[in-house]
């Protein structure tokens, strides 16, 4: 029996990096899991390695910047387990670098968009489904950027911040439904997106800045998000989580 036994959980970005080793995490303490991503054949693989493995998952495609999407991703949540119990909604990019005066506004529409407003959009949607049907659980993802902005990426660093505030605005109000909202802050984490910006010199200028001396895994994200929709943590509303090692000094 694990402690999840029973819930349905819709998470997003599940077919890389964070959100797959959330997607794994759940499932592996029992909560019945849909994959939602981009990348749809990647959402399936995931979805077959937590079946082969003796979990309950399935995937769909979902393009987290497109509320019809959504809808979909979450109806079809709603329709493989009979529910909606959970969601870790993970999704987004750090892509671009440059600092304010030199950002395009279309870069920083698009930031925005895939990092802010798709958590509003999905967080709409599950609310409303949660909130009529006995409450629920909410993980968004946000980053270590919403403290310590990390240089040359305004929009990522606003966006992440603002997930914060989302997240705290919706335990607010929510709370007194029995939904409860938090945020995961991650550190440097060693996933495919990470490794695609950042050449080996680059990896180890990091390793050497942490105070732990190495990136975390995406494991050690997806413990405290197994922990944010447990029982174990049913007093904790609305707060954001840094999981970085000890790495962020604000
Ligand atoms: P990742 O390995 O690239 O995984 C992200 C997944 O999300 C990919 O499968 C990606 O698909 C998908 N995705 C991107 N845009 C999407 C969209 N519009 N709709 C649906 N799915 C989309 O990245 P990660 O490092 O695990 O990051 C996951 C989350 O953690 C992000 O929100 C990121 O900002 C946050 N984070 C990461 C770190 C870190 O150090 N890695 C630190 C702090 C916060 P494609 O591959 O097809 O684009």
């Amino acid at each position: 029996m694990g402690e999840l036994d029973g819930e349905a959980a819709f998470v997003t970005g599940g077919a890389s990096g964070i959100g797959r080793a959330g997607a794994h995490a759940l499932a592996g303490v029992g909560a019945q899991v849909m994959i939602a991503d981009l990348n749809a054949v990647g959402a399936a693989e995931v979805a077959e390695e937590i079946r082969s493995a003796g979990g309950t998952a399935q995937s769909v495609g979902c393009d987290v910047t497109d509320e019809a999407a959504i809808q979909a991703g979450l109806e079809a949540t709603v329709e493989a387990f009979g529910g909606l119990t959970l969601a870790f909604n993970n999704a987004g990019n750090a892509l671009g670098q440059a600092r304010i005066h030199e950002t395009d506004a279309a870069d920083w529409r698009a930031s925005i968009e895939v990092n802010l407003t798709s958590i509003f959009l999905c967080m709409k949607h599950e609310l409303a489904w949660m909130m009529d049907h006995g409450g629920g659980c909410i993980v968004n993802t946000s980053s270590g950027a919403a403290r310590v902005p990390a240089p040359g990426r305004a929009p990522y660093s606003a966006a992440k911040r603002g997930v914060v505030a989302l997240t705290a605005q919706a335990a607010r109000d929510y709370g007194s439904l029995g939904i409860r909202v938090n945020t995961v802050l991650p550190g440097v984490i060693d996933t495919p997106a990470l490794r695609s910006n950042h050449d080996d010199e680059a990896l180890d200028r990091l390793r050497r800045f942490l105070p732990s001396g190495r990136l975390g895994d995406s494991n050690e994200i997806a413990d405290a998000v197994v922990w944010l929709c447990s029982p174990g943590s049913r007093y904790v509303n609305g707060q954001a989580l840094v999981v970085d090692g000890g790495g962020i000094l604000a």
